[in-house]
């Protein structure tokens, strides 16, 4: 049995020779003095000498594997993969009402039929009960299903004959969903969206990988929909993978509006019901269109003929904690597994993705222009060296706010800081609100009249004096989107302003209400954070201001440049989508930066790929694989001696370099301190290994249980 248990190893369980076990059934188990959910993993021949010292099985939940035999191939290529315990990797690939060990069949669809004794009953039998009399007349006839019954029958008459022993339960699975018979027709393509279409088209029926890279507004979406069209008409499933914010109702509504099929989103504003009945939707194939976040490539399907995975540069798509995986590599072993193509679409592919269309591994599908022949929105750096700023702004960028907007378009303005202000100063001394638990300063909001930090959620109430002087003038120091709408406000006090990033959208449905604000054109000005950057549409946006980049130009993880492109250029793309031209303006005391001259003189495409070549010379990713190994202690010293002593086991393995024990780039988080150890190799199968023995060796030490230790295996965060 797999147990869902940070423990790397599997347990035996005695079954009894009347329960029909299937490897990817659930059984509870005593364990210890608790029980648990577990998923039997292996069948051994009966072995009655081992048989007396095995606990039995307390109860096997299913008939049929909740993990098919290709999602236990997938998970244990996980857990192998990952380095995580397999018990924990098949766990959180079910629905929780699964993982509780809830029974399958109380959530699927239910008919009554007669029972032998009721086919064989005479009609006179029931002739002094009306009602018992006509529900039996009718079953007779057919099954009745569940919500029928409650329309046209009376629950009590099914009662008296269910209790009388004529008629059942039954569980009648949904069935697949019905083909159209033509594909749906969609917009004219333009040359390179044809090529694009017909290259995925070849490939349905086998593994291959595609990257679409396509600009912002090139017809990607379109792409993907003419794409499914074809599948439909012959009964196959497809699976779209979007990162966490992407998925709002206007990605659903454009698959919805085109197919005349069950579309499913699956995301983790779900309740536990919502995504049973997706998890069950998708196993029979009633769901022919599943568009959702990561963990939606732990669905089973009935018949997956396609994986799509949008923006498969976005961070979302790594787990950050726990089990760590990347969706868009285990979607593509799925897709292995599946023998289906997968399509990966970006404008701004990683450079792991760009790396292999290059090389030739993945089919590279460029779309170059935008589809309806609008221009891409054309940078101008605004030098804020020596300016007096109103509010952060230059008055060159004011100037050109206020044009937009006499004009009648929308303006969007990007500060990835949310909350008033990034800390509160004394003004006496200088002081700044510190996080207590984090090497971190706290976040002022202004609305919530309190301190937050960013890192570990901690939050308080703003004090009234400097801690260190006692002073009662603090001032917010620096500027975050709450400060900015509210400026912004005073500036434009007859203009509606929206802002969108995670404290304005908190409450559900939020963001729905902005986005559809945004289109409506009510908010003229739209604030917002990194939530900005993903896939919208909004036509009417002719002017993106990026506030403030200089923050993120001088960082210490070998991704921030990659980062930074892709988002500098997504939030352009928001830019010039409709029938009028866009143009960015990008706010930055460092204009003549060689990143930002790149980026805004050559685009992201050119970036990434002298991006890759300086990657291939200093031996990073995708040129080597990287693992990191973290620790967490109260003490620095700990993590420092747990690592160092990492670091003299992993020195034994030629095939590996190290880099560290360091401290990690936020040295303190949530009262632990936390130092790391990079392992770099151009041997995967080396470093695999390697990293099996080290955690072999990790286990055995009694210091692995005085400190927290992860290993992230191809970690995107440093
Ligand atoms: P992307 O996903 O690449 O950002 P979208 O699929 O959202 O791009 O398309 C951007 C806009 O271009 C949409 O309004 C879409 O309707 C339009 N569009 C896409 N393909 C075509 C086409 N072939 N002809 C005309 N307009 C198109
Ligand atoms: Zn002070
Ligand atoms: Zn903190």
């Amino acid at each position: 049995m797999a147990l869902p248990l940070p423990l790397r190893q599997h347990f035996d369980y005695l079954l009894d020779a009347s329960q029909p076990a299937q490897v990817g059934c659930r059984v509870r188990v005593p364990f210890g003095n608790r029980t648990l959910i577990g998923i039997v993993w292996q069948i051994a021949p009966d072995d009655s000498f081992a048989a007396d010292k095995l606990k039995p099985v307390q109860a096997l939940l299913d008939t049929t594997p909740v993990l098919p035999e290709l999602l236990c191939r997938l998970l244990s290529f996980a857990a192998e993969y990952y380095h995580h315990p397999l018990g924990e990797v098949l766990i959180s690939a079910l629905p929780l009402l699964l993982r509780e060990g809830r029974n399958l069949s109380d959530y699927q669809p239910k008919a009554y039929q007669l029972t032998a004794a009721g086919r064989a009953l005479d009609a006179s039998a029931l002739k002094r009960a009306r009602k018992q009399s006509e529900l039996w007349q009718a079953l007779l006839q057919h099954r009745i299903s569940e919500s029928l019954l409650g329309q046209q029958y009376s629950r009590t008459s099914l009662k008296q004959l269910m209790d009388k022993g004529l008629a059942e339960e039954v569980v009648v699975p949904a069935s697949p969903y019905t083909a159209p018979a033509t594909p749906a027709s969609g917009l004219k393509l333009t040359a390179a969206q044809a090529l694009a279409v017909t290259a995925i088209h070849q490939a349905f029926g086998r593994f291959e990988r595609l990257l679409l890279e396509g600009v912002t507004g090139s017809g990607k979406t379109e792409v993907y929909l003419q794409s499914i069209a074809s599948l439909l008409c012959q009964q196959q499933q497809v699976l779209v993978i979007v990162p966490e914010i992407g998925l709002t109702p206007q990605t659903l509504a454009r698959f919805q509006a085109r197919f005349d099929v069950p579309v499913l989103c699956w995301h983790s504003g779900l309740s536990d019901s919502e995504r049973l009945h997706c998890y069950l939707q998708a196993q029979s194939g009633a769901a022919a269109i599943i568009v959702g976040t990561r963990s939606a490539l732990f669905l089973p399907f009935w018949r997956l003929g396609l994986i799509i995975i949008d923006e498969e540069h976005d961070q979302s798509l790594k787990q950050q904690d726990g089990f760590r995986y990347h969706a868009r590599d285990l979607a593509i072993k799925r897709a292995a597994l599946q023998h289906c193509p997968i399509v990966l679409g970006s404008a701004t592919p990683s450079l792991e993705s760009l790396h292999n269309a290059l090389n030739k591994r993945y089919i590279h599908l460029p779309l170059p222009d935008r589809a309806a022949g609008q221009a891409l929105p054309g940078f101008e750096l605004v030098n804020l060296k020596q300016q007096v700023l109103q509010y952060g702004l230059a008055s060159q960028t004011l100037a050109q706010v206020r044009q937009q907007l006499a004009a009648g378009h929308q303006v969007m303005l990007f500060l990835n800081r949310r909350g008033f202000a990034p800390a509160l100063c004394c003004d006496e001394c200088g002081w700044l609100t510190e996080c207590q638990r984090c090497s971190a300063f706290t976040t002022y909001h202004k609305q919530s009249r309190q301190l937050v930090c960013h890192h570990c959620g901690a939050s308080k109430a703003i004090p009234r004096q400097c801690a260190n002087c006692g002073s009662t003038k603090l001032t917010p120091l620096g500027q975050g989107t709450e400060q900015l709408e509210e400026n912004l406000q005073q500036l434009f006090p007859a203009t509606a302003i929206t802002r969108l990033d995670r404290d304005s959208t908190r409450r559900k449905g939020a963001l729905n209400t902005l986005l559809e604000d945004i289109h409506q054109h009510g908010a003229r000005l739209i604030v917002g954070t990194q939530m900005l950057a993903k896939g919208h549409h909004f036509p009417n946006v002719t002017l993106v201001v990026i506030v403030d980049v200089d923050g993120a130009l001088y960082s210490s993880d070998f991704r921030a440049p990659e980062q930074l492109a892709q988002l500098l250029t997504q939030v352009a793309g928001r830019a010039g989508r409709g029938d009028k031209a866009g143009k960015v303006l990008l706010q930055t005391h460092y204009p003549e930066h060689a990143l930002l001259q790149d980026i805004i003189q050559n685009g992201y495409a050119s970036f990434a790929r002298s991006a890759l070549m300086e990657r291939e010379q200093t031996r990073l990713p995708p040129y080597q694989h990287l693992s990191l190994f973290s620790a967490q202690a109260h003490q620095a010293a700990l993590c420092q001696q747990w690592l160092t002593q990492l670091a003299e086991q992993a020195r034994q393995f030629p095939a590996l370099q190290l880099l560290g024990p360091i401290p990690a780039p936020l040295e303190r988080r949530a009262g632990l301190y936390r130092w790391q150890l990079q392992l770099y190799s151009a041997n995967r199968t080396a470093m695999h290994q390697a990293l099996s023995t080290l955690l072999d060796t990790i286990s055995q030490w009694p210091l692995s249980r005085k400190i927290k230790w992860q290993l992230d295996v191809d970690p995107t965060d440093l």
